[in-house]
């Protein structure tokens, strides 16, 4: 037994004793069923502001979420995709690098965008150059 059991964002599997953890910002508020890293058992858990409503329950798949991330038994990460989730992005959309926006919001003009030469009067940009 270990303490891990009892504490909430980590679920320790209670068939291969894989620690699964369970990322406070997408399973805080948590009902459904998890997929165990280790050994692809499916456990159903509850988690209320981040605190579990009891130990895992045995369950059939499909599984609802993976965990974060996760560390076997004798501490060796399991980062592979297929068995984590992926961390959650700041925007959904994100690309590996920003992307150019010449418009707020609001619909005020920025530089938000590389310029070309014809984009420019003299060296100012022509959205700013009136
Ligand atoms: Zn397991």
């Amino acid at each position: 037994m270990s303490v891990f059991r009892e504490t909430s964002l980590i679920l320790e599997c209670p068939k291969c004793e894989t620690i699964n953890y369970l990322d406070p910002f997408t399973f805080w508020n948590f009902k459904g069923k998890i997929k165990c890293a280790g050994c692809e058992a499916v456990w159903a858990y509850e988690l209320v502001n981040g605190t579990r409503t009891g130990p895992p329950a045995p369950a059939q798949g499909p599984h609802d979420k993976m965990p974060g991330y996760a560390q076997s038994k004798d501490w060796k990460s399991i980062t592979d995709p297929a068995k984590v989730n992926k961390g959650p992005q700041a925007r959904e959309d994100f690309q590996g690098k920003p992307i150019p926006i010449t418009k707020s919001k609001r619909g005020k003009p920025v530089s938000g965008a590389p310029l070309k030469p014809e984009d420019l009067v003299g060296s100012r940009p022509k959205a700013f150059a009136k």
